[in-house]
C-alpha cells in the first residue's frame, strides 16, 4: 500500500513539473513573438498602406535585350547623353520614413535621419550631373506611402529611388547594401543591378544580390523604381558607418554611379 501511494505522489509531482515547463515555454514563445513584431514594424512597407487601399502594380513597358533596355519608360525630352550626363532626366528621391515615423532605430539614432542624410547627398550629386530632382520629403516630415506614390506619379518623373536602412534582430552580424525592384520590372531589375554593382565597386561595404520585392512604393509608382536598403542598423559596425557623413557620401557616390551606368545602357 505504501509503495503504491508513493508512485501516485511521484506521478502527481511529475505532472506538476511538466505543467510548469509547458507554461514557461508558452510564456517564452509569446514574448518572442512580441519582439518579432517590434522588429518587423521597422520595415512594414510591403503591400497596402495605412488606408488599406489596394493599388495596381506599376506598368512596365515591354521588351528589352540583354544589355540595352530601350527608352520607353524614360522620357527622352531634351536628353543629351554624353557618358555621365543626366540632363533631361527627372528623378524622384524618396527618403524613407520621417516625422512621427522613425523607421528602425539603433544606438540612439533613427533610420529616418540616415535616410535623408544619404538622400541629400544623392540629390546633390545627381543635380551636378544635370538631373532634375524631386524629393518626397525635404525635411523631417511625415509623408504617407500613398502620398509619396501620388507625388511621384503626378510628377512626370523618369525614375523613383527610395532610400531606407535595414534591421535584422535575429542575427546582428547580418550586413550589406541591397537594392530591390518590383516583380517583373525589367528596367527596375537592371537599375538595381547597376546600382548594386557600383556600390560593390566602391569596396566600402558588403552587398547582397538585388532582387524583386513588392514594396508598396516600388510597385505603385508608374516609372522605373527601386528601393535601397543602405545597410543594417542591427549590425553595430555597419550602424556606426551609416551615421558617418563621409561614409554616406561614399555610398551616395556609388549609387549615383550605378544610375549613370544604367542610363548609359539605355538605347538612345
Ligand atoms: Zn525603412
Amino acid at each position: 500500500m505504501r509503495y503504491k501511494r508513493n508512485i501516485k505522489v511521484e506521478i502527481i509531482q511529475w505532472c506538476i513539473v511538466v505543467g510548469i515547463i509547458l507554461a514557461a515555454a508558452f510564456v517564452a514563445s509569446r514574448l518572442g513573438k512580441s519582439n518579432e513584431k517590434q522588429a518587423v514594424n521597422a520595415e512594414s512597407l510591403k503591400y497596402g498602406d495605412e488606408d488599406g487601399a489596394v493599388w495596381k502594380l506599376g506598368g512596365e513597358p515591354g521588351g528589352s535585350d540583354s544589355d540595352s533596355y530601350g527608352v520607353s519608360d524614360v522620357k527622352r525630352g531634351s536628353v543629351k547623353y554624353s557618358g555621365s550626363e543626366l540632363t533631361g532626366l527627372t528623378i524622384v528621391l524618396d527618403a524613407g520614413h520621417g516625422g512621427k515615423d522613425d523607421g528602425t532605430s539603433a544606438m540612439g539614432s533613427t533610420e529616418k535621419d540616415i535616410n535623408i542624410g544619404v538622400e541629400k547627398k544623392i540629390a546633390e550629386l545627381l543635380e551636378s550631373c544635370g538631373a532634375e530632382i524631386i524629393e518626397t520629403r525635404s525635411d523631417d516630415t511625415f509623408i504617407s506611402l500613398k502620398d509619396r506614390v501620388e507625388l511621384a506619379n503626378n510628377s512626370g518623373a523618369d525614375l523613383f529611388v527610395s532610400v531606407h536602412c535595414n534591421y535584422y534582430e535575429d542575427d546582428s552580424s547580418m550586413n550589406g547594401f541591397q537594392c530591390f525592384y518590383g516583380g517583373g520590372s525589367v528596367y527596375g531589375e537592371a537599375l538595381a543591378n547597376n546600382i548594386t554593382a557600383a556600390v560593390e565597386d566602391k569596396g566600402i561595404c558588403g552587398t547582397k544580390h538585388s532582387r524583386s520585392e513588392n514594396y508598396f512604393v516600388v510597385c505603385n509608382t508608374t516609372m522605373t523604381s527601386v528601393l535601397m536598403e543602405l545597410g543594417y542598423m542591427s549590425n553595430r559596425e555597419e550602424c556606426l558607418k551609416l551615421f558617418d557623413s563621409g561614409y554616406q557620401g561614399e555610398l551616395a557616390a556609388g549609387i549615383v554611379k550605378g544610375i549613370i551606368d544604367w542610363y548609359g545602357k539605355m538605347e538612345k
